[in-house]
């Protein structure tokens, strides 16, 4: 039991809506009642009631190097004794901006901002000025944070206007934005024949982690390129979990497909919180004060989130970081691979480097209607079972675990030893 917990999280409802404050959190895909950290170092997280976990959310994304990575406490530790914000510019700013550019050959210039949906919704203020065209397309399955105009489910036709899927969001600002099915070139082909001329960006998940982990097809990202640059309008990578994590490069340049504007967060900030989105100068040039699309933030930039960032890029220069989270990534993906056979059950592991998801499908799993047949209670079976052997996965069979550099081989082989009891407790199809 996790007595300490469950009444904290009894409490935190009386205050916070379903006691948490960002929905996933609440364990309502798996069921349950979600444990209460205490702290976290390395691949570990400690709960409130003295468990331990080796955890494979990493706060979602951010924490590629582990948690309280000790350099980066170091220099966090020095930079709060300067102060915590100044709402004027640092030299912080500039080392990170220069890192973030020099990384992304795509990204010219960027602007800092505090969340990853902040940069989702900057960026496409940017490309409707750019363009001065209007219409935006997505993919269902692909999430951009909580933008008014990218909540929206894909309709049953290409053309059909946006359904919002969230309350309080106007059919107003949906109906610009066009959803299609993720992978599916043949959709926007026919979109841009018809209304090409109107679109002012096609907004992707170069690896989508939001519905899953659902990598793009060969030749997927070479075909938005191709049709955007056809059209005129522009392609905006939304790289919030895949930069720095896929790649020093991120998947632009894991998959050399060069976008127009990237969004960014999560790794960038090192666990704080930030987003940025950047590209070509030209574009960026539009961003205030240079141009007309306004855009500001209090906190934006903050030397902590600043120095978090620069200490993380720092330490992840280093390329046997991702050649040692490819390898451990593939010794997971390999171990859970021959649990699932053992166990007569029929699954798809997913992964990209060191983010994956085991889907409880047969597969393959390429796109949101592959992922609407997935009968999540499996899955929620697994959670459980896993959890109870001290090893922590996403608390919902749609988003991505991930390893980090603290993982050790070691770590890999407690998770798929424990994944091979877990399994069996799992009921065939
Ligand atoms: C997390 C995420 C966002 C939103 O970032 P927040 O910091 O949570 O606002 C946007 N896009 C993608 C791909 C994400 O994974």
């Amino acid at each position: 039991m996790r007595r300490k917990s469950a009444n904290l999280f009894q409490e935190a409802q009386r205050y916070l809506p379903g006691g948490v404050n960002s929905p996933v959190r609440a364990f309502r895909a798996v069921g349950g009642c979600p444990f209460f950290i205490e702290r976290g170092e390395g691949a570990r997280i400690f709960d409130v009631d003295g468990k331990v976990y080796i955890d494979y959310v990493g706060s979602w994304g951010p924490l590629i190097l582990g948690h309280a990575h000790p350099q980066v406490v170091r220099a966090l530790q020095k930079a709060v004794e300067r102060g915590t914000s100044y709402g004027a510019p640092t030299e912080l700013e500039v080392t990170l901006a220069r890192g973030v550019t020099e990384a992304l050959p795509s990204v010219e210039m960027v602007r800092f901002v505090s969340s990853g949906t902040e940069a989702v919704m900057s960026a496409l203020r940017v490309a409707r000025a750019y363009t001065k065209r209007d219409k935006i397309v997505k993919f269902a399955g692909c999430y951009h944070g909580h933008v008014d105009s990218l909540l929206v489910k894909a309709g049953s036709g290409a053309l059909t206007l946006g359904i919002p899927n969230s309350a309080g969001v106007p059919q107003a600002v949906v109906k610009e934005t066009i959803t299609l099915s993720y992978n599916n070139l043949d959709q926007l082909r026919e979109v841009m024949e018809a209304v090409g001329g109107e679109v002012a960006c096609v907004i992707v998940e170069p690896v989508a982690g939001n519905m899953g982990v659902v990598p793009p097809r060969p030749g997927f990202l070479e075909g938005l390129r191709e049709l955007t640059h056809q059209y005129g309008a522009l392609l905006i990578f939304d790289e919030v979990i895949t930069g720095f994590r896929v790649s020093y490069g991120g998947a632009q340049g894991l998959y050399g497909v060069r976008p127009d504007l990237t969004c960014l967060g999560k790794i960038i900030g090192g666990g704080l919180p930030v987003g940025a989105y950047g590209g070509r100068q030209a574009m960026m040039e539009q961003v205030a004060p240079l141009g007309p699309v306004y855009q500001a933030g209090t906190l934006a930039g903050n030397p902590l989130a600043m120095t978090a960032g620069i200490e993380t890029l720092n330490l992840l220069r280093d390329e046997g970081v991702y050649r040692d989270l490819e390898e451990r990534g593939r010794a997971l993906a390999e171990g859970m691979e021959e649990a699932y056979r053992r166990a007569n059950l029929s699954c798809c592991l997913n992964r990209v480097g060191s983010m994956w998801t085991l889907f409880f499908t047969q597969g393959p799993v390429q796109d949101e209607r592959d992922i609407e047949r997935i009968e999540s209670k499996r899955y929620a079976t697994f959670f459980g079972a896993m959890l109870d052997r001290g090893i922590s996965l996403p608390p919902s069979q749609f988003e991505a675990a991930f390893l980090s550099a603290a993982h050790t081989s070691q770590d890999v082989a407690i998770t798929v030893e424990a994944a091979q009891e877990a399994l069996q407790v799992v009921s065939p199809e």
